[in-house]
């Protein structure tokens, strides 16, 4: 220690120690400062390093020389420049890695890192030494020697480890020890070395002199000034931009709608408000994540410079492990100087939704759900085609709802509605995985049946399916019922294309419907023509009124006992242009199953309305109501508008309804009749004895007439059970005061065993087949009310 204190005190220079020492604190300083620029982060962290080592070790170079400038120990000295440029590019390269390391971010490489600056600040020293030729022996105190080593490892990597905790400006402490790990080496190192003079060595001419070496080395120093000085205010004006371009970005980031992520390869830096609120994460805890926990699916593309226009959809996992649809723009930015990438984010849940809400919408029925007609037929083409390949039958059940349209009318169209959901529900149930159940429109639903043995499996699904609409449907707080019929067709047994097949299951189902609620049919080639016929018909049927097809013909009703004439029964007709005659059953049927019969019979109703107000002796006038006519809810006001335009007197007019109309509905069927009954009208119970038939009804409400249907009357004469309940009903009307009316009264017979009997009155072929009013001339218009009872009858009696 004195050694080296006598060293430095007695054969240097003071001045130029300090000189000395002065250029290495400046170079520590500037290392450190741009060291901690390199921790900041950031892109050319690379450049940023090499800068360091070359600063350091330019400096460490420096302060040797200009240390050995003021070693005068009274000998010629000169320095070889090859070995002098060797020393700092050694300085240079060993303190340029030992910064390397010095960055990386465990704790303990601050020990690699200390060591490695240490021997690189040895190796330059020692290395220099060589390069300095003095006319005498060099002599080393290897003790010395590793104490200077020692000294210099011990102080850099004190200066490195403390660097790690501090920031600008406190950097001189680290700096203040690094000048010491530099000078302290240098002069132990010097205190180590003694020079024997030997004349014999001789200095040679072409090493540069002291003088020379002064000024490079002065000129070397203000190089490491000006770049350190350069580098120090540069950084700072370009950290205080960056903050404030930060922040300015903050605010804006964060008034974003969008989620903005800034990420440096694969790892997040920052993230806005909006993105932190939709992953459902702290700010802190975002930095550092990587881009794949939040990511999974999505993948950069890490090569490219140019932005990538296109967003990407992908998945976002969110803190609490649930995911949305996003939508991702990569975006280059450069940020404070380095080059980083910004991820746009953008939920798009809702407009998934949106779109999944419009695709389902646009395959499915809106009201039931369920797949819509467009896809019902791709279905079948897709499948049929498969089938095909596969030689396996393929079944299609059409479905359609027996009287819906009555429901409809009845109930509103909120309730039709709610009937089909639930009727939508129920199919969709029974059908399970057996089929795919589609909706087609209005009331009509479809079902695809892949496999099986055909026709039975079908049959038993299409049993199935009607047995799950037995159940009443609770809607609106009311039980409805509703019943459905089926049409099945098969592929390939029935039809070739799927077109084909659709269309022959609706062949069956409208056979299913002519047949009765409730059934299943299954198609036959001959239906094809019949069904063709049938819709011929409805369609000729709706412009009947218009091109004056139709027409009333009435049917006397008369009084058993003195032979007069009541009333008339108006029964409509129809003479179609091309197939003639048409009678009742066929078109009256077909009018109440597409709901035309409620027009059809306004028409009937004001046509026999106008002429009964026209005879002459106030006759009653029988017009028959249909149930779907009788359940519309203005037919109050409208008969009453009839009668009021027509003038026709209230009471002449007889409604006759038939009492399936009491079966579905008694409450609300009543509740009708009760209004009409206020009307001043006469309601007759028509064809009795052919439904239920219950005693019931008249006790619910007080029927005007009861009419015998003419099966019984056909088979009275040979039949006794019929007899009996002719002869019952009669009783029956006797009993409540109710006139009863014999209906298809075709011979004496019958009529003689009527009137045995006590029948009231009598109508059919007997007295006369239903006429033009026109027919019946004498009884409308001379007043001669006894004009059509044959008298053999009458006088049978007598
Ligand atoms: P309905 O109300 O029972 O009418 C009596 C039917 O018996 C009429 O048949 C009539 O022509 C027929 N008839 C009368 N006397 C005899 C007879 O002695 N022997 C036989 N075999 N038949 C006789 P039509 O006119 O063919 O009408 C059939 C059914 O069509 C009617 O049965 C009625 O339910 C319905 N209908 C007819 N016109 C109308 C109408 O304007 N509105 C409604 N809703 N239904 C109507
Ligand atoms: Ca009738
Ligand atoms: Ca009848």
């Amino acid at each position: 220690m004195l050694r080296v204190y006598s060293c430095i005190v007695h054969e240097h220079d003071l001045g130029l120690v300090v000189v000395a020492g002065f250029i290495c604190l400046l170079a520590s300083l500037t290392s450190f400062a741009i060291l901690e620029r390199v921790r900041m982060g950031g892109a050319r962290k690379l450049t940023w390093l090499l800068l360091a080592g070359f600063v350091a070790g330019t400096g460490i170079w420096s302060t040797h020389f200009v240390a050995m400038l003021a070693y005068q120990p009274n000998l010629p000295i000169g320095y070889d420049l090859n070995r002098t440029l060797l020393s700092v590019a050694i300085a240079i390269l060993i303190t340029g890695a030992g910064w390397f390391v010095a960055t990386r971010p465990a704790r303990w490489m601050a020990l690699p890192a200390g060591t490695i600056i240490g021997a690189g600040i040895a190796t330059m020293h020692y290395i220099g030494m060589t390069a300095m030729n003095v006319g005498g022996r060099l002599v080393w105190d290897e003790t010395i020697v590793w104490m200077s080593v020692a000294v210099g490892i011990a102080f850099s990597t004190a200066a490195v480890a403390m660097e790690r905790r501090l920031s600008l400006p406190f950097t001189w402490r680290p700096a203040l020890l690094f000048t010491l790990a530099i000078c302290g080496l240098h002069f132990i190192a010097m205190g180590a070395a003694s020079i024997y003079p030997d004349p014999r060595i001789a200095v040679p001419d072409e090493a540069i002199s002291s003088a020379t070496l002064a000024v490079i080395v002065v000129a070397v120093a203000l190089l490491i000034m000006t770049i350190s000085f350069a580098v120090v205010v540069l950084d700072r004006q370009l950290a205080r931009n960056a903050a404030e371009e930060a922040h300015r970005l903050r605010t804006f980031a964060n008034a974003a709608v969008e989620g903005l992520v800034v990420i440096d390869g694969e790892r997040i830096i920052d993230a806005n408000l909006s993105f932190l609120g939709l992953v459902g994460m702290p700010s802190d805890a975002m930095a550092g994540k990587g881009l794949a926990e939040l990511f999974p699916e999505f993948k950069p593309q890490t090569s490219s410079a140019a932005n990538d226009p296109a967003a990407i959809e992908t998945r976002l996992l969110r803190a609490d492990g649930s995911s949305c649809d996003v939508e991702v723009l990569l975006r280059h930015l450069d940020w404070g100087g380095s080059d980083l990438r910004v991820l746009v984010v953008r939920d798009i849940t809702d407009r998934k939704e949106a779109a999944a809400r419009i695709a389902h919408l646009a395959f499915h029925d809106a009201l039931t759900g369920l797949p819509n007609r467009s896809v019902f037929a791709s279905s079948l083409a897709a499948i049929a085609d498969k089938a095909a390949s596969d030689a396996e039958p393929v079944a299609v059940l059409c479905i359609n709802l027996d009287r819906f349209k009555a429901v409809n009318d009845i109930y509103g169209h909120a309730a039709g509605d709610g009937l089909l959901v639930a009727v939508a529900q129920r199919l969709h149930a029974t059908a399970g995985d057996a089929g795919l159940v589609a909706r087609l429109g209005g009331d009509e639903f479809a079902v695809i049946q892949i496999g099986g043995t055909q026709p039975g499996h079908a049959g038993a699904l299409a049993e199935r399916l009607l047995n799950s609409l037995d159940r009443a449907f609770a809607i609106d707080g009311q039980d409805l019922r509703i019943s459905a019929s089926i049409g099945v067709a098969v592929f390939p047994a029935d039809a070739q294309t799927p077109t084909e097949l659709i269309k022959y299951a609706d062949l069956a189902l409208h056979r299913a419907k002519a047949e009765g609620r409730g059934t299943v049919c299954f198609y036959e080639a001959a239906m094809d023509q019949a069904l063709r016929e049938r819709r011929q018909l409805d369609s000729d049927l709706r412009r009947a009124i218009a091109d004056d097809e139709l027409s009333i013909h009435y049917q006397p009703m008369v009084d058993l006992e003195h032979g007069r004439v009541l009333g008339f029964e108006a029964l409509l007709r129809w003479r179609h242009r091309q197939l003639g005659d048409i009678g009742p059953a066929t078109f009256i049927p077909l009018a109440e199953e597409s709901g035309y019969i409620v027009e059809l019979g306004a028409w009937v109703l004001r046509k026999a309305c106008a002429e009964a107000a026209q005879w002459k002796p106030p006759l009653k006038l029988s017009v028959n109501l249909s149930p779907i006519q009788f359940m519309q809810d203005d037919l109050a006001q409208e008969i009453e508008a009839v009668l009021a335009e027509t003038g026709l007197e209230p009471s002449r007019l007889d409604l006759e309804i038939t009492e399936g109309l009491l079966i579905k509905e008694p409450e609300r069927a009543i509740a009708i009749l009760q209004r009409l009954k206020k009307l001043g009208v006469q309601i007759s119970m028509d064809d009795f004895g052919t439904g239920y038939s219950s005693l019931s009804y008249f006790r619910t409400f007080p029927f005007d007439k009861v009419k015998i249907d003419q099966s019984f009357i056909r088979d009275m004469i040979d039949n006794k059970q019929a007899r009996a309940i002719v002869r019952s009903v009669i009783g029956l009307g006797r009993g409540l005061g109710m006139p009863v009316v014999a209906e298809g009264v075709e011979t004496a017979e019958q009529l003689d065993a009527l009137r045995l009997e006590g029948c009231d009155q009598v109508q059919g072929y007997l007295i006369s087949r239903p006429s033009p009013i026109s027919y019946f001339e004498r009884v409308v218009i001379d007043r001669d009310v006894t004009a059509l009872l044959p008298a053999r009858s009458i006088n049978a009696r007598k």
